[in-house]
């Protein structure tokens, strides 16, 4: 385009000296044409010839007529013409007239003989009353010779000029020719000027067309997301910003702001690639968007991050129509999407914040995300209206965000150590090593709690280092029967290199290898399946012990039993909850145990508060047991206390005067 855009402007001003140029040499041919006519009307040589001849001509009438009458009359006009012809003469001697006598010498001959001859009658012709008869007849002679002169070069004179005007005529004629050239080339630049003008025009419209074009493009750009063809997070702050605004005023009601974020779809765009992620985020987008576009009080549904989403409502009908929808919205979100012939399911989570006159709305999509944050927290796939006192966990959480990394560097993490009882001796035969924080404002802070936190950052990897560590470190001088089993996370099996760690720790602390279990959850089965099973079993061959936690929460799939070699299983508090109230769970607890024993796995029971539990985990076949009964986490320095406290609860065991005696004091 601007290449082309320069070939019409070199041509424009190429053609605009040309224009000049002609326009020149046409002012010049004009002016040459002026002169020639100016030439061709000064040319009076035929004139001057012509008239020559009638004066003399009339002389000789005159002067004829006078010999027959002798009248005065006759005499005196005779006298008149004689003058005008001594006159005529002077005239000849003009400019022009000598210099078409010049051009021929014989015409200079011819003139000077009939000038000579008139001059010499001139004096007869004005004394013509006293000249005789004979004397008229010689005047009338000499006249005849002057008038043959006259008529002679009067008659070259004309064929003269007629020659020149005809020549003159002919330049003009040419000039002309040219000059019609020259206009028409003139007309025909300008034509082409013109036309030129009306192609560039053409294109630059063409252009301007193009550019309004991709300025619209590059708005959508802007303010859509490429991938799903949503508004963008920025044109959701426009809009928002406008919502806000209109409901800033008085009495025009409030809107609602729901943040939505798929459930699980890291884990898709892990495991099925990001293509399958792309796919799913554009179904999910297209429900999202048929969704709303059925909602009369729909402002603006956008994609705002990776698989974050917000959608803003009029609230005029209320919270409970808003929720209504959110959850409508949630249904068709977690409904199972096909990709490439596979079946995924996703769930969805929503935020919800509403305004209300005595908050900030401006803080309505925080508010929604702080939302979505705890209904992710506490489950997934689930909606969660906002309550100010979110705000306060959410401040919480921030608040142990920031100082985790500090916390683990400078040792604030400590670990803590639940026992284990083996059921069938009273022998405490290890402890659970259970990350403890006493935050110096927010008091003890849940490793269920930061141990989340810890693993979104990352931090769960030097921190566990650190447990790992001091744990082996303080078993060193616990009895020499008793191990400490070690809780991992999903994390560790994914960044850093556990089995290295592991091992440096055993050498550097000395701990033996066979006193330490470490415990793993199913989501590690579920997540790292393959890359878990090939690190447990390089930890196992170390000689550690490797155990499944919390068995009988989440999908609790009987095939992970198999999947490797596991050395202890650990049934869920959850389970040992329901012991008391439902028959069925302590089926469940003898079924899970002998399928176990079958494998030769270890069972131990968790969070056992009583002495109910205790024995009716014994009786389904758990080898050991662990739980409040016998012990709570405790400091290290408190860990003998604890034991003693252990082995006195054993005693009570029924059937138990064995169990006693046998007791690890
Ligand atoms: P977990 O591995 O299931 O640990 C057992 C949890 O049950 C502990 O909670 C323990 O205090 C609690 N518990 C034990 N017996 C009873 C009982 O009789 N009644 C009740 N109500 N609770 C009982 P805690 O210490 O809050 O730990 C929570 C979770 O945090 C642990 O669950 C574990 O998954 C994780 N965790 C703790 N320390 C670490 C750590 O160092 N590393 C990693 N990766 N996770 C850890
Ligand atoms: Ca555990
Ligand atoms: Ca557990």
């Amino acid at each position: 385009m601007r290449s082309l855009s320069n070939v019409f402007n070199l041509l424009a001003v190429g053609l605009t000296i040309a224009f000049l140029a002609i326009y020149v040499a046409h002012s010049s041919i004009v002016s040459s044409t002026d002169t020639a006519l100016e030439r061709s009307s000064r040319y009076d040589v035929a004139w001057v010839g012509a008239a020559g001849r009638m004066e003399v001509l009339s002389l000789q009438k005159l002067l004829a007529k006078f010999m027959i009458t002798s009248d005065q009359a006759d005499a005196s006009q005779v006298k008149l013409f004689a003058a005008i012809l001594a006159n005529r003469f002077s005239v000849f001697q003009s400019h022009s007239y000598q210099a078409f006598l010049d051009r021929k010498p014989k015409r200079r001959v011819l003139i000077d003989a009939a000038r000579q001859t008139f001059e010499r009658i001139l004096p007869d012709l004005n004394n013509i009353e006293e000249l005789s008869g004979r004397q008229l007849e010689l005047v009338q002679q000499d006249l005849e010779k002057v008038f043959a002169g006259i008529d002679r070069i009067g008659a070259e004179a004309q064929t003269d000029s007629v020659n020149q005007v005809a020549q003159i005529r002919s330049e003009l004629k040419k000039k002309q020719d040219l000059q019609k050239w020259v206009a028409s080339g003139l007309f025909g630049f300008i034509a082409l000027l013109l036309a030129i003008a009306a192609i560039q025009n053409l294109f630059l419209r063409k252009a301007n067309r193009k550019a309004v074009g991709s300025a619209e493009g590059f708005s959508y750009l802007a303010h859509h997301d490429s991938l799903t063809g949503l508004p963008n997070r920025m044109a959701f702050n426009t809009r928002f910003a406008s919502a806000l605004a209109r409901c800033a005023e008085p009495h025009k009601g409030s809107i609602a702001v729901l943040a939505i974020d798929l459930d699980g779809f890291k884990a898709v765009n892990d495991r099925l690639g990001h293509a399958t992620g792309d796919a799913l985020l554009k179904q999910v987008a297209e429900r999202m968007s048929a969704t709303c576009a059925t909602f009369a009080n729909s402002i603006i549904t956008a994609r705002i991050g990776g698989d974050e989403f917000a959608v803003v409502l009029d609230a005029a009908e209320g919270i409970d129509a808003v929720l209504e929808q959110a959850d409508e919205l949630r249904g068709v979100l977690s409904a199972p999407y096909e990709i490439d012939g596979v079946a995924l399911v996703v769930g969805a989570s929503v935020g919800v914040a509403v305004s209300v006159a005595e908050r900030n709305p401006d803080k309505l999509l925080i508010d929604a995300d702080i939302a979505l944050t705890q209904a992710k927290a506490s489950g997934k796939d689930r909606i969660l209206l906002f309550d100010p006192a979110m705000h306060d966990i959410f401040l919480r959480t921030a608040l142990i965000q920031a100082e985790l990394a500090g916390a683990i560097e400078n040792d604030k993490i400590k670990p803590h150590y639940q026992i284990k009882v083996d059921v069938a001796t009273g022998r405490v035969t290890g402890a659970e090593v259970l990350a403890r924080w006493n935050h110096p404002t927010l008091g003890p802070v849940s490793p269920a709690e930061f141990t989340q936190i810890a693993e979104q950052s990352g931090l769960i990897v030097p921190m566990g280092r650190k447990i790992l560590e001091k744990a082996c470190r303080d078993a060193l001088h616990f009895p020499q029967d008793m191990g400490i089993a070690v809780n991992l996370s999903v994390v560790q099996f994914v960044r850093g290199d556990l089995v290295q760690t592991v091992r440096e720790v055993l050498e550097t602390t000395g701990f033996p290898a066979h006193r330490l279990t470490l415990e793993v959850t199913e989501s590690l089965m579920i997540s790292e399946s393959d890359r878990a099973v090939e690190i447990l079993t390089q930890i196992q061959e170390m000689g550690i012990s490797i155990a499944l936690d919390d068995f009988g929460t989440g999908y609790s799939a009987l095939s992970y039993l198999r999947q490797f070699d596991w050395d202890e299983l650990k049934i869920d508090r959850a389970f040992v909850m329901e012991l008391e109230t439902d028959d069925r769970a302590g089926a469940i607890v003898g079924s899970i145990v002998s399928m176990a024993h079958m494998l030769g796995i270890q069972v131990t029971a968790e969070g056992a508060e009583t002495y109910e539990q205790i024995e009716i985990l014994r009786d389904a076949g758990c080898n050991t047991i662990q739980g409040y009964h016998f012990g709570r986490p405790v400091p290290v320095s408190d860990l003998p206390g604890t034991i003693l406290h252990a082995v006195a609860a054993t005693a009570r065991l029924s059937n138990s005067s064995a169990l006693a005696k046998n007791a690890v004091a």
